[in-house]
């Protein structure tokens, strides 16, 4: 494929979303096409209907600080959750946020301490935990990331189950520092683990564990009260997902904080089992229908999730959507 061939299949990046957006209307207009057919076929993607515009709308409304202890604290409102450990040797971020939001940020970040970024560790490559990498970087924050995230930044990564193609990011906004398995940093007075368990809810995942403060952060690989989203086609799986917290149980005891990439910041080892429990419930429930050769329309039909939905399908994973995302992962 031609340099340009490939340009042109690929989707444009989010930031070009709200100028396309008005192209796509303009030339509707002009052309006399019904617009709410055409736009209906336009929009059923990540930024227009996804997990992506959900973000972007949150990211109008301002910044929640929560503090946890120990100097840590939680950015809830810029795509994932942001995880701020302050001291006197600067900040030490996991994950990056979303760009729309970064006045929000800096703000945010400020009210905390005049402290600068040091570190930014991304828990994966997806968007709404590695927008922000490119103006975080420009404020003097070195990227630490798994190798796969590198690789996903670094080329362009179609996703299916969010009908998007997301664009390499500016070799500034590409982690420099690179994790295998794992790696320990020795910041302000505390040790910070960080480290892959092989694939999880991609193919590059990293949990951070705040050992003084015992605070394990732990990006996709927990949702907090929501369906996870899994990227099947980047490594993860529900089997992978459901391996991750296990570990995370393995690792943590009650007095552990445990921080979702997404949901309620405060978490807790025993929410992490309810997690868990879910994720085996739900997959178990799936693998039974599709063993009797179920399509995934008769297993969406079959509601498998129904005992769980109360709890957790009213977050941004809605109920059948997780269930096509369970569905690929079983035999
Ligand atoms: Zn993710």
């Amino acid at each position: 494929m031609k340099p340009d061939e490939k340009r042109k299949h690929a989707g444009p990046r989010a930031a070009d979303f709200f100028q396309i957006a008005t192209l796509a209307t303009v030339s509707l207009f002009a052309t006399g096409t019904t617009l709410a057919a055409d736009t209906q076929a336009i929009q059923d993607d990540y930024f227009h209907t996804g997990a992506g515009h959900h973000y972007l709308l949150r990211a109008d409304t301002g910044i929640i600080t929560h503090t946890l202890r120990d100097n840590i604290s939680v950015l809830e409102g810029s795509g994932g959750n942001i995880v701020v450990l302050t001291g006197k040797d600067g900040k030490f971020l996991v994950d990056a946020g979303i760009g729309k939001s970064r006045d929000k940020v800096k703000a945010a970040l400020a009210a905390i301490s005049p402290a600068p970024v040091k570190y930014v560790v991304n828990t994966h490559w997806h968007w709404d935990h590695t927008d922000g990498n490119a103006w975080m970087h420009a404020d003097g924050a070195t990227l630490v990331a798994q190798v796969n995230t590198l690789k996903h930044l670094s080329q362009t990564t179609h996703v299916d189950d969010w009908n998007w193609t997301f664009q390499p990011v500016p070799a500034v906004a590409r982690p420099t520092v690179l994790v295998n398995d794992a790696k320990t940093f020795d910041f302000d007075g505390s040790k910070i683990r960080v480290e892959n368990f092989g694939p999880g809810h991609s193919d590059g995942d990293l949990w951070v564990y705040f050992e003084k403060a015992d605070v394990l952060a732990m990006g996709d690989t927990f949702w907090n009260a929501g369906y996870p989203f899994i990227d099947n086609q980047d490594g993860g799986s529900i089997n992978a997902a459901i391996h991750w917290a296990n570990e995370a149980i393995d690792h943590t005891t009650d007095h552990t904080l445990v921080i979702p990439g997404h949901g309620r910041p405060a978490g807790t080892r025993a929410q992490v089992i309810e997690f868990r429990d879910m994720l085996v419930g739900v997959r178990d429930n799936v693998a039974k229908l599709k063993q009797q050769g179920k399509s995934l329309d008769e297993v969406i039909a079959a509601k498998p999730t129904a005992a769980f939905d109360a709890k957790w399908g009213h977050f941004v994973i809605k109920p059948d959507f997780f269930v096509k995302l369970v569905y690929a992962g079983v035999k």
